[in-house]
């Protein structure tokens, strides 16, 4: 009798991890990850459909590529860039539009015709160098975004100046999130997030309904190591940072987010700017300009924006966070030298 209701007791153990294992549904979601745009894409999306939706969204970053990279010889931006010509691109010229909406708020200090600063400085290449004073002078006198002529009507956009160059990187990875984020609500996806070498989207939650967690890099620290957490739904956070790019000479950093006012890496006094709101190309547009204009002007700045939070960080380490993401934001210091002003 014993030795029965021990033989049922394994049955039915056996019946309950089969159960678990085999009848449960496979957990929904589907991870990738790819190299496009010069950055690592992760994306991870639930839902019956999520293969075929993950497998859309890499092919439509794969065309974004094509038509907006300076290193693509084909690309749109290419043929802008190398022949002063009229290029005709829908998805260019809403891109410029935008660019040029914060430009003019920024006051200059987001503007994609850096191009040529941004090659001379050489941060992205083998071999970067601090450029003469006198060429940076020069090339400076090509960064003007008014001068670029665009026709909304017929979707074409020129050059003007000699040697002028557009350069995305500034705002390209925000308008390709925002992309996948379309994807993924035209096909129904309720749960999703897409991280393009951290700029990073959300749709909706998590799941099981609790917020993202994203987490805030420490910008004097090794990647991965955060300086506290965003719980964010439906939103998107871009960073912008003197760490990501850059170069040490003399005991100076060099880095890739170049002042249009003075042709050399910015001297203010970010070390890095994160803005939370809905679409990434605006975020990706202001994180770089908040980190050109600094701290005190870049809260005026989104004083006078609706629905744009931000995360500050100074180069003495303080974090100022906007009033309405406070209570989004969690401080989480491991390295224990950052201070968090609640009262700034
Ligand atoms: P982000 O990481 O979004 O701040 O973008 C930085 C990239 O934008 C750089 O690597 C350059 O390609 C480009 N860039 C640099 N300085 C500026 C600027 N002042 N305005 C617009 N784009 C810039
Ligand atoms: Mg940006």
């Amino acid at each position: 009798m014993k030795n029965e209701r021990s033989i049922m007791l394994i049955l039915l153990a056996a019946i309950f991890l089969y159960c678990c294992t085999g009848c449960s549904p496979k957990l929904d979601f589907v991870e990738k990850e790819s190299f496009q745009m010069g950055t690592v894409i992760t994306e991870r999306v639930y839902g019956d459909n999520a293969e075929n939706v993950a497998e859309q969204i890499l092919n439509r970053m794969h065309g974004i590529e094509d038509n907006l990279s300076i290193n693509v010889k084909t690309s749109s931006i290419s043929k802008l860039n190398s022949s002063g010509t009229s290029i005709h691109s829908e998805e260019i010229i809403n891109i410029l539009e935008t660019a040029k909406k914060f430009s003019d708020i920024s006051n200059g200090a987001f503007d994609v015709t850096i191009g040529p600063l941004v090659k001379e400085w050489g941060v992205f290449t083998e071999n970067p160098r601090i450029p003469a004073k006198q060429r940076i002078a020069e090339l400076l006198k090509l960064v003007d975004y008014k001068s670029i002529v665009i026709n909304k009507e017929e979707k074409t956009a020129k050059l003007t100046k000699d040697g002028q160059l557009i350069d995305l990187g500034g705002i390209a990875k925000g308008y390709a999130a925002d992309e996948a984020v379309n994807i993924c609500l035209q096909n129904g996806v309720k749960s999703a997030y897409i991280n393009l070498g951290g700029n990073v989207s959300v749709v909706g939650t998590k799941p099981d309904g609790s917020p993202w967690r994203i987490g805030l890099q420490n910008p004097r620290g090794l990647e991965g190591e955060y300086i506290g957490i965003l719980n964010i739904v439906n939103k998107t956070v871009v960073t912008s940072g003197d760490y990501e790019r850059y170069f040490i000479k003399g005991g100076v950093r060099y880095h890739h987010i170049i002042d249009p006012k003075t042709g050399y890496p910015s001297k203010s006094d970010l070390i890095s700017s994160t803005i939370v709101t809905d679409k990434s190309i605006e975020a990706d547009a202001l994180s770089t300009a908040t980190f050109v204009l600094g701290l005190e002007r870049s809260k005026k700045l989104l004083r006078s924006l609706k629905g744009v939070e931000a995360v500050f960080v100074t180069k003495d380490k303080k974090i100022y966070v906007t009033d309405n993401l406070k209570k989004y934001f969690t401080f989480m210091d491991e390295s224990g030298e950052y201070t968090y002003v609640e009262k700034g």
